[in-house]
């Protein structure tokens, strides 16, 4: 990391830092997060950060909070290519590149009210990745296609 992006970055004590979300997506961000309705959560947010690498972008930084692979798969849905930075004790432990996976299951609805996914406790829900861009997917057992809005507004 350059010192220009520490700056921008402030360091945090402990807890995660989402970088490189596309600019505008950092909203959907914290709301497939559930963080707004945690007041025990600080959370600090840079819209409009410049980046060479994607002209804008926007950075979450969360305290006191590390992600589990369920909210890693929705953040990959939301803002594929954010990295992630764990920080502990001022330092980074771990740092990687969130990519979506080729199935995704159980992290969003089928937005097809007859699915046997929504009517079937059992039946997890099961994504095919048909298109990163536009992102496109396609539901495992009706087969219906999903694309960008929808499968953020699917998200559970
Ligand atoms: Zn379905």
């Amino acid at each position: 990391m350059t010192e220009e992006k520490m700056l921008k970055v402030e360091k945090i004590r402990r807890g995660t830092v989402i970088d490189h979300i596309p600019v505008g997506r950092s909203f959907q961000v914290l709301k497939i997060l559930n963080i707004s309705s945690d007041p025990g959560i600080t959370v600090s947010i840079a819209i409009h950060v410049k980046s060479k690498k994607m002209g804008l972008k926007d950075v979450v930084k969360i305290e006191d909070r590390i992600l589990d692979s369920s909210e890693l798969n929705k953040i990959a849905l939301i803002a594929e290519g954010a990295t992630i930075t764990i920080v502990e004790d001022y330092e980074v432990i771990k740092k990687f590149v969130v990519v979506l996976p080729d199935i995704i299951t159980g992290i969003l609805k089928c937005s097809n009210g007859r699915c046997i996914s929504n009517m079937e406790n059992s039946v997890k829900p099961s994504f095919t990745l048909l298109s990163k861009n536009p992102l496109t997917i396609k539901c495992h057992y009706c087969e219906r296609e999903m694309e960008t809005d929808e499968i953020f507004g699917s998200i559970t």
